[in-house]
């Protein structure tokens, strides 16, 4: 027998109606990427995302194509998510932090028919431009009197293409399994992996980031996301905010200490949501400062482990702190931290132990830890295993990918080492890769490698990450020469410029004589890490 309920699909769309109906005027504010602060509403959001629609419809943009963005956190690039997603379009966000060449496989992969950028991606958009021939237009998020020249095909700024549509578009409904967002992640190894997000997923996972213990500001507070909207779609803010109504300010593309503090204080946001190198830039700006943020509540961090000494900090300063782990494929919340019922009289150090992991799992996420075998292991936490997830907001297979990534039961295998506590808290306590994680971003250890070992004199090289105060973790290139070869450290360093994005770069080279192999021939990195734990970097304050 079914229940006797209505068919109201969930649909992302519905967001940005609910928004404009419910909380009209509650305020969107941005830091534009031309420089004023902007400030607009959730109606005239909404009325602008109808525009970006019927132009899209004109431009011949049907449901299923991709809409590729390369945008900062704006009020501009918000109208263009819900436009995209509004006629059943795919948002393909694209993070432009990426070696060139990784955008135009991405690009090309996805197929985009048309590409949203900010002014500051031009200079790569024009590099690779002629390797996009899926590309029939290029949409500048800017006004007509900050349009600069561009060869880029069809090239027009985003106010002077929206001003041509008078907005008399009505949003359709359609299947909530619908494709609306996609964002591609890359690991250590092989090509970038296109993770597609439903409507469906997608306002399941909303709500999830709006429950109590999770990263919802409610229609009282305000809110910072610092994590951009092409990282796993700002971890759901930019639909968890409008759906509870919550006044949203965004950093657009400064996240320097000083430009969030501004922000922070003169806008009065009481959330905010980051990785550690982002907020370590903020508190350091406040330290040096002696600077204060009254009205700041509660600060989530997540992307790579919160510091012990960070989240201490934040408490000091009377502002709650929230420690979040997901991932891409996860939408991305996965855990998030916080003191449950019986550990809100615990001491100091209690605290700051329970703070310190990854939290727990929101309803709609479930867990589990497996050893080699896939047989699960006891949540003591002090066990750890392979940590799996499955859930309403999971993906189940990658865009264009024929491989089967979920095991029996529909677990899909995170990569990562955990133990959970019988409390359901989880730690992470290892990477089962060797990605180097720096400032929140991924550094492929064995692209690094590779491009090393093109090097004539070197016979071999390895990259492991040297823990970095301000940027979390940076590559450290160990190489062995051939026998009679030399080379300097800038010698190699010269050679490896240009070929990898600028902060992919090693920020030191070491000659060994040996480097050790596991049984299976491969490069031993934990043999590595072991032996190279208390060199220090030559980088400015590591
Ligand atoms: P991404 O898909 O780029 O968001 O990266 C996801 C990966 O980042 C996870 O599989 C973890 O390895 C790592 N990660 C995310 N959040 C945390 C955290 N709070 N602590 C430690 N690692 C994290």
């Amino acid at each position: 027998m079914f229940g006797l309920m209505q068919d109201w699909p969930l649909l992302c769309h519905r967001i940005i109606e609910h928004a404009a109906r419910c909380h009209a005027e509650q305020e969107v504010i941005t830091r534009s990427v031309e420089g004023p602060i902007h400030r607009t509403s959730y109606a005239q959001i909404h009325a602008r995302a109808r525009r970006v629609s019927q132009q899209l419809d004109r431009a011949g943009i049907k449901r299923g194509h991709r809409v590729a963005t390369l945008a900062w956190n704006t009020w501009r690039h918000l109208e263009v998510w819900y436009g995209v997603m509004g006629i059943g379009a795919v948002c393909h966000t694209v993070n432009p932090r990426l070696f060139p060449d990784q955008i135009a496989w991405i690009i090309d992969h996805a197929q985009d028919k048309i590409v949203v950028t900010d002014l500051t991606f031009l200079p790569i958009l024009e590099q690779i431009a002629g390797r996009l021939p899926s590309v029939e237009q290029y949409i500048v998020l800017t006004d007509n009197a900050h349009m600069p020249d561009t060869q880029l095909k069809n090239a027009v700024a985003y106010e002077a293409w929206i001003e041509a549509a008078d907005g008399d578009f009505v949003w359709d409904t359609f299947d909530e399994n619908t494709a609306a967002a996609m964002c591609y992640t890359s690991g250590t190894t092989g090509d970038p992996k296109g993770v597609l997000y439903s409507h469906r997923s997608t306002v399941l996972h909303t709500l999830m980031a709006n429950a109590g213990d999770s990263l919802g500001a409610g229609a009282s507070g305000t809110i910072m996301p610092l994590v951009p909207m092409f990282h796993a779609n700002s971890w759901g803010i930019a639909f968890s905010a409008p759906s509870m109504g919550t006044r949203l300010v965004m950093p657009g593309g400064k996240l320097d200490g000083t430009s969030v503090y501004e922000l922070l204080q003169a806008e009065r946001v009481n959330y905010t949501v980051g990785v550690p190198t982002v907020l370590q830039m903020l508190l350091v700006h406040m330290r040096e400062r002696d600077l204060e943020l009254p009205d700041l509540r509660m600060v989530a961090c997540g992307g790579s482990a919160m510091p012990r000494s960070m989240i201490k900090a934040f408490l000091d300063r009377g502002i709650g702190v929230r420690h979040a782990w997901g991932m891409t494929e996860m939408s991305p919340i996965g855990t998030v931290g916080g003191l449950k019922s019986p550990f809100q009289d615990a001491d100091e150090e209690q605290r700051l132990d329970i703070l310190q992991t990854q939290g727990f799992a929101p309803f709609g996420v479930e867990m589990k830890i497996t050893d080699d075998r896939g047989g699960a292991l006891p949540w003591d936490g002090k066990t750890s295993g392979h940590l799996k997830v499955r859930g309403a907001a999971i993906a189940k297979a990658y865009y264009r990918m024929n491989v089967s990534i979920l095991d029996d039961d529909g677990y899909f295998d995170t990569g990562d080492v955990a133990t959970i506590d019988n409390h359901g808290y989880m730690r992470i306590t290892d990477r089962a890769k060797d990605v180097i994680k720096s400032g929140g971003e991924w550094i492929s250890s064995i692209d690094l490698e590779n491009l090393a070992a093109g090097y004539p004199a070197i016979a071999e090289a390895a990259v492991i990450g040297i823990h970095h105060p301000k940027w979390d973790e940076r590559p450290l290139l160990i190489v062995r020469l051939n026998e009679g070869k030399s080379a300097t450290r800038d010698d190699i360093l010269t050679f490896m410029n240009g070929k990898v994005a600028k902060w992919w770069m090693p920020d030191d080279v070491v000659f060994v004589d040996d480097i050790p192999h596991t049984a299976t021939g491969k490069i031993h990195k934990t043999a590595l890490r072991d032996r190279f734990k208390d060199y220090r970097l030559p980088t400015p304050g590591a």
